[in-house]
């Protein structure tokens, strides 16, 4: 079929169409993931190195405060010293080896009870007096000591500190300070503590994961104290390796030899010792912060997810709610057309049924013409009579009987006139608006219309209709209904030995049946069965046309009636029911004009 291929390729370009709308949405749902994760990396990752930020320096200061009291609370220990009565005789007379012996035993006193590494007492040559060690076998007692810079800078200089690494390795301090008398120089007392025990805590702490690791750098940028021992004596540029500056200062660093994963980056911290040219730094670990920032571009990911998904919900909900909507608006629009289209049909059927009626009742006046041109005949002839009686009376000057003359014209144009009336209500096309209408005169003007007949044909009519009877209806149909069962009944009695019409009516659950009875053959079996076929007739040519039930019929439908051949005994019985009037009416309402 050739229509058949467009309308395959349209539908296959729709399909296809959606398959890529589908395509492009999953694809911004991928995207704004991608972004919302990206976005909440990114913030996490500055929060947390603010955070890691603050809590380095804070820490920084910490260990700083620390290590500056510890180094501050032994300044003042040589000049306790300074001052013992024993140092200051033996500095006035080194060559005194009792002096020397009493001097040593109180430096060893006062090391073991200050818990320094070791004191000693040199002249202004450098040559140890007196030493904390002196029992020991290698103690270096006699010995001169200029090779230390501590004891030269002292010597040189009055006060000093200095580092030292300790004969175990171990991180010492040297602190000096001459001893003089009247401006004069005696010699100096040099004491040596340890800072092992503050490292110590520094390794510890480094231990537990993720903490900071303190280190301190000397004049010469050599690693003198650390949290991590092996690297002692190596440069900060040795350890570490500047990945980046950060935005706020800090350097960003990895540990040299360390694989190159983001995960080993540290932030590195320093500040200047006071007093001492030594710097301490401080690395600390940001494991935690992309680890943060992993779960952050998670939970910013499954957020946009869930947000996208439920965005699609939602779309598709109300795209199958527009469809279901467009689908009623489309159905309401068939229904609208289809109702008009069943008014269209129904206003043309009423009008076809009623050409039909009034085709009826023309008909029925064909039939009816010749007892009307009787009727109307008559009294015609009757006035013509009356009319020449009257000039020859009033020649005669007897004007009491042309009075009387008069009158019976007036009789007779009086009733011509109803004759006329009823004929006119009759062929009425539009029908009047339905009301009560009372049966009896309705009967009675049906009656009327074929009077000549009843007269001509012998036929007894036995109205038993009630007089307080009344019904809802068009007065002019009801008697064009009445007339029909009449003039059928009429037919059938032609010939018939006797020759009678019963009229009568009866009330029933708000309803007025009426029957129509005659005495005549009664309904032939074959006819009763298609009795209210349109055209089916038994009547001469010219006399029955096989309207006049299928008419009546509609007639009666129209206020809800049905008309039907009731059975009977003798003779055809029609009848048929209308509404009830609430109230009975006094006066006539159909038929007139
Ligand atoms: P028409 O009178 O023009 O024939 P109708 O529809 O009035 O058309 O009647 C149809 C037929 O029904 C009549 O031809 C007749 O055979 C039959 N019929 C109607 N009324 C009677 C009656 N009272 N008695 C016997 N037959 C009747």
């Amino acid at each position: 079929m050739p229509h058949a291929v467009p309308a395959r390729t349209a539908s296959s370009r729709r399909r296809r169409w959606r398959a890529l709308a589908y395509w492009g949405i999953a694809l911004s749902l991928l995207c704004g993931i991608a972004l919302a994760a990206f976005a909440a990396r990114e913030w996490s990752l500055r929060q947390a190195f603010d955070r890691l930020d603050d809590t380095a320096l804070r820490q920084l200061e910490l260990y700083a405060s620390v290590l500056e009291h510890e180094l501050a609370k032994q300044d003042d220990l040589p000049g306790l010293l300074d001052v013992d009565g024993d140092i200051e005789a033996l500095l006035l007379q080194p060559a005194s080896r009792s002096l020397g012996m009493a001097a040593s035993r109180r430096l060893t006193r006062f090391t073991v009870r200050s818990g320094m590494v070791s004191t000693e007492v040199v002249d202004m040559a450098g040559h140890i007096l007196a030493a904390s060690d002196w029992y020991e076998p290698a103690t270096r007692l006699g010995a001169t000591a200029l090779a230390s810079p501590c004891v030269r800078d002292t010597l040189s200089g009055g006060e000093t500190r200095h580092f030292a690494a300790g004969i175990t390795g171990a991180p010492e301090v040297c602190l000096g300070r001459v001893v003089e008398r009247a401006g004069r120089k005696l010699g100096a007392v040099l004491i040596r503590m340890s800072l092992a025990p503050t490292e110590a805590t520094w390794v510890d702490a480094a231990f537990r994961d993720d903490s900071e690791r303190p280190f301190v750098t000397d004049e010469h940028d050599q690693i003198i104290l650390s949290a991590a021992p092996p690297w002692k004596g190596r440069t900060l540029a040795q350890v570490t390796q500047l990945e980046r500056r950060l935005p706020h200062g800090a350097l960003l660093v990895r540990l040299s030899g360390a694989p190159s994963h983001t995960a080993d980056l540290f932030l590195l911290h320093q500040r200047p010792l006071t007093r001492l040219g030594w710097r301490l730094h401080v690395l600390a670990s940001t494991r935690q912060v992309w680890r943060d920032a992993r779960t952050a571009a998670w939970g910013g990911g499954a957020a946009a997810a869930s947000v996208g998904l439920l965005l699609v919900v939602v779309a598709q909900r109300r795209r199958v709610l527009a469809q279901k909507l467009a689908a009623r608006e489309a159905l309401q629009r068939a229904n609208d057309q289809l109702e008009q289209k069943v008014r269209q049909r129904t206003a043309e059927l009423e009008r076809t049924q009623q050409d039909l009626v009034q085709a009826g009742k023309l008909a029925l006046l064909g039939q009816l013409s010749a007892g009307i041109s009787h009727e109307l005949g008559q009294p015609l002839t009757a006035l013509r009579g009356l009319a020449g009686n009257a000039r020859v009376l009033l020649e005669r000057h007897r004007h009491g009987d042309v009075a009387v003359n008069l009158e019976d014209i007036t009789q007779l144009v009086e009733r011509m006139g109803r004759i006329t009336a009823q004929l006119k209500a009759f062929v009425r096309k539009s029908p009047t608006p339905f009301g009560p209408v009372v049966l009896a005169r309705a009967v009675e003007n049906a009656r009327q219309l074929v009077a000549a007949r009843l007269a001509e044909e012998q036929v007894a009519l036995l109205d038993l209709v009630p007089a307080d009877l009344s019904v809802v209806c068009d007065g002019a149909r009801l008697e064009q209904v009445l007339v029909n069962l009449l003039v059928n009944a009429l037919d059938a009695l032609r010939g018939a030995p006797v020759r009678r019409i019963t009229v009568s009516a009866h009330a029933v659950d708000g309803r007025a049946v009426v029957q129509v009875a005659d005495s005549g053959p009664g309904l032939d079996p074959r006819v009763r069965e298609r009795l209210f076929e349109p055209f089916l007739t038994t009547k001469p040519a010219g006399e029955g046309i096989g309207l006049g039930l299928v008419i009546s019929q509609h007639i009666v439908h129209e206020v809800g009636g049905a008309l039907r051949a009731a059975h009977s005994e003798v003779g055809a019985t029609f009848e048929f029911d209308l509404p009830l009037a609430e109230e009975p009416v006094k006066e006539p309402t159909c038929s007139t004009d």
